[in-house]
């Protein structure tokens, strides 16, 4: 097979070595006489596999002790309803930096639970910005951010201090690509289709006392204190999915790291902003630029008329998922870190060719 280059947003690209493994192992688990698709989720064979995700996962991002790791379904959007059901019945207020698309669904769910103090909203801005420092209100139960914003491609350069405020941090598109402190984090959750692995499970890191302090009468699915007194086994988990996550994890510590994982997601990204800024306005990011995502780079064409012949063009030397989101159009080249950086100097050339045909 001719793999293509895959810049899609989500589900995206794999490691080419994790996608060999779950194809070697899938028929047998590694002499079992099955296939971990058919194994018991309470299990020995499935229990390792839980047991080192979950391990790869403190060891990799530093977890200290006091923060549980859970694997749910429902995707990110499912704890756009969790966190708020968790930490905000009651009549509690939270805090929210409304960046762009994500973090105002986000918004919508919690609104409908409780009090919502709105820090900034980029809407006016087109989600083009972030604000610099954020000062909580007295009274918030935590603070909701986006840490990187996919479809808007804006991105916190690193978390912001929120005083004694606990952060509660989306991070379903950069979780894994760069370090950061626990300092004043509440929660972090993830999908995994983006960075982690295949669609199917969710990643929360949460912290110990926050978890203690899930309100009782919450239906048991929707409690974080039901998943983590039971180890994220109180229903059967997306067995197969955590599995593949297990393997990307791997991957990520056989490749130095989240400390060489930066580098090469800086590395990747600056290729196409570097095709975009020596344009000469051919191509243009709306984002500011302390606040541009290495993720996911937005950018658009003179004209739609070009933007289409771009995707077109693209597609047909085997680019694919270029698009931007179709709610704010353009296009969008995810980095993921599975993308290899030749994959990025394939597309930056093809950039400025591009732009010297047509400019
Ligand atoms: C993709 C995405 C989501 C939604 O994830 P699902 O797993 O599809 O529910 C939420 N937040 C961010 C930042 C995302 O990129």
């Amino acid at each position: 097979m001719k793999r293509k280059l895959n810049f899609y947003p989500g589900p995206s690209t794999l490691p080419l070595s994790v996608l060999e493994e779950l194809r070697d192992t899938l028929v047998e688990y590694h002499g079992e006489g099955l296939s971990l698709l058919e194994a018991s989720h309470r299990g020995g064979i499935y229990e390792k596999v839980h047991t080192d995700a979950v391990s790869l996962i403190r060891e990799l991002l530093e977890v200290p002790a006091e923060f549980s790791i859970l694997f749910l379904g429902g995707g990110a959007t499912l704890q756009f309803a969790m966190v708020p059901l968790n930490l905000l019945s009651g009549g509690k207020s939270c805090d929210f930096v409304v960046s762009g698309s994500w973090a105002k669904k986000a918004l919508e769910d919690a609104q409908k639970i409780g009090t919502v103090n709105i820090l900034y909203d980029g809407a006016s801005e087109k989600y083009s910005n972030l604000p610099d420092t954020v000062t909580c209100s007295a009274k918030a139960s935590y603070l909701n951010i986006t840490s990187n914003e996919t479809i808007d491609g804006v991105q916190w350069p690193s978390l912001p201090d929120s005083g004694n405020v606990p952060l509660v941090v989306d991070m379903s598109s950069d979780i894994m690509s760069r370090r950061f402190s626990f300092g004043n984090v509440g929660v972090v959750y993830a999908g995994a289709q983006k960075n982690l692995g295949p669609a199917g499970v969710t990643v929360v890191i949460i912290r110990k006392d926050i978890v203690d302090s899930s309100p009782a009468e919450l239906p048991a699915y929707l409690s974080y204190a039901v998943h983590a007194k039971q180890n994220s086994l109180y229903n059967t988990p997306p067995s197969f999915s955590i599995y593949a996550l297990k393997l990307v994890l791997e991957y990520i510590k056989r490749e130095g790291g989240l400390k060489n994982i930066e580098k090469l997601a800086t590395k990747k990204s600056s290729l196409i902003y570097d095709a975009i800024d020596s344009s000469g306005g051919f191509y243009k990011c709306k984002v500011s630029k302390g606040k541009r995502s290495k993720m996911n780079v937005v950018f658009n064409l003179p004209t739609e008329d070009l933007e289409k012949q771009f995707l077109k063009e693209a597609a047909g030397q085997d680019m694919l998922g270029l698009p931007g989101h179709r709610s704010v159009g353009g296009c969008r080249a995810s980095l993921y870190n599975a993308v290899p950086v030749e994959w990025a100097e394939t597309l930056a050339s093809f950039m400025r060719e591009f732009a010297s045909k047509n400019g």
